[in-house]
């Protein structure tokens, strides 16, 4: 398959400054068919792949191997990323709202300015994750391992994060408000964080 996350092609159409989507001559927007190429992202994998702006909301993708893919802007929304692996994928942008990515690894993945509202990450590896500025209001982070996450300025209103680890977690400047902290462990970072009605 051409053109990986480390290898891309430019998009065919003249003038277009973004990268080709992995085993496509376009990017998402310039697709021709673009139901047929988001039926070809299984879960066998799409691994370093090139994935920016693809929509695959709904979709089941179950312990797919999506390490290191670049899946900035991308539409997966209420998708099915149980166990999926995303160490180190680039999810900046994305729309994972109500998306299930429980038991997931992420570690080192990039979810800045994502919108995981709603999102269920129990139990998920996020480990060194970048969180920054993402949007998950609601979003339920329970037993998960956010050891060195950082979501600085993240909008978490009302998440959970009951019995998670947040040993060194960087909420700088988040909003924690009504976000139940209970049983969370771990001395995490809450500089000019919103804890208003938080649960401790
Ligand atoms: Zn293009």
């Amino acid at each position: 398959m051409t053109g990986s996350h480390y290898e891309p092609m430019p998009c065919a159409t003249a003038g277009c400054a973004q990268n080709a989507l992995t085993g496509a001559a376009h990017c998402w927007k310039h697709l021709e068919d673009k139901r047929a190429y988001a039926e070809r992202v299984t879960p066998e994998g799409f691994a370093d792949a090139w994935l920016a702006g693809v929509e695959l909301s709904g979709r089941n993708l179950e312990g797919a191997d999506l390490r290191r893919a670049r899946l900035s802007g991308a539409t997966l929304a209420s998708a099915n990323l149980r166990g999926a692996n995303l160490r180190f994928a680039f999810l900046d942008g994305a729309d994972l709202r109500g998306a299930d990515l429980s038991g997931a690894k992420l570690e080192f993945a990039v979810l800045g300015d994502a919108d995981v509202s709603g999102a269920r990450f129990t139990e998920a590896k996020l480990q060194r994750s970048n969180l920054v500025g993402a949007t998950g209001r609601g979003a339920d982070f329970s037993g998960a391992d956010l050891y060195y996450a950082r979501p600085g300025k993240a909008d978490l209103q009302g998440a959970c994060f009951r019995n998670a680890n947040i040993q060194r977690t960087i909420f700088r400047r988040a909003n924690l408000q009504g976000a139940d902290l209970r049983g969370a462990a771990g001395e995490a970072n809450f500089e000019n964080a919103n804890l208003e009605g938080a649960l401790r």
